[in-house]
């Protein structure tokens, strides 16, 4: 065995990753359809974060508002930040000048504080709803019997557009819950909802990826399987 520096480790490990989603695609879905990678940071200092961007992985996930802001003029320029984390509402004005996607929003009151920050800067900003979908008690994100109420609410907000769903399943039976949020996010999408448009189905992590991609993902936000094993300060 010879070791690897790390920046060599990142660039296999996304060879692999590559590798392992484009068998998932064509084992299980069209080969119109688009799967992204995205990379998740958190922990992840900026310099082998950009390593990733360096081997086209240009879409990055943030969890951390301040560990975001810290890092983001580090970044290599050729990247696009999403955020992923639980966003309080004051927290909203630090990030929406400079982000993509914000994935985890899960209340009326998030979504109400992102339109009025966005109006101020005459930005459009792309949401994504957070799904939880295992109706756990220590996950945020909206239970899947209120998404379609919150969904219509949102959509009278001029400054926002809803692009899909996100959710991180339960860790348990996870495949059951891929399952489930596919169907909740083929049954939203064919309600045609005026203002919303469903093309972005986040979902799958290091450990459940491909079989994310078998449940209809085209996003799939990974840390560990890119970066390694995270270490928390
Ligand atoms: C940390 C995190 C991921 C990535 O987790 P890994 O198991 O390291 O791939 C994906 N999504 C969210 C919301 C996360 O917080």
């Amino acid at each position: 065995m010879h070791m690897l520096n790390s920046a060599d480790e990142i660039r296999e490990r996304i060879k692999r990753i590559r590798h392992n989603v484009l068998e998932a695609k064509a084992k299980y879905r069209q080969p119109s359809d688009n799967v992204e990678i995205m990379a998740v940071t958190k922990t992840v200092p900026a310099e082998l974060v950009n390593i990733a961007i360096e081997e086209g992985i240009t879409l990055l996930g943030e969890n951390k508002v301040q560990e975001y802001l810290s890092k983001k003029d580090l970044y290599n320029q050729n990247s696009s930040v999403d955020i992923i984390g639980h966003l309080q509402t004051n927290k909203v004005k630090y990030v929406i000048d400079s982000v993509e996607i914000i994935q985890s929003v899960d209340s009326l009151k998030l979504a109400q504080e992102i339109n009025k920050r966005a109006k101020t800067i005459d930005k459009v900003q792309k949401i994504l709803i957070e799904v939880n979908i295992g109706n756990e008690e220590s996950k945020t994100g909206i239970r899947s019997d209120e998404l379609e109420n919150l969904l219509k609410s949102v959509a009278l907000l001029e400054n926002i557009r809803v692009k899909g769903l996100m959710s991180i399943p339960p860790s348990v039976n996870s495949e059951e819950f891929l399952f489930k949020m596919n169907n909740l996010y083929i049954d939203i999408s064919e309600k045609k909802l005026d203002n919303i448009d469903m093309s972005i189905l986040s979902m799958g992590m290091s450990g459940d990826y491909d079989v994310a991609i078998k449940h209809g993902s085209n996003l799939v936000r990974i840390g560990s399987a890119i970066f390694g094993k995270r270490n928390y300060l």
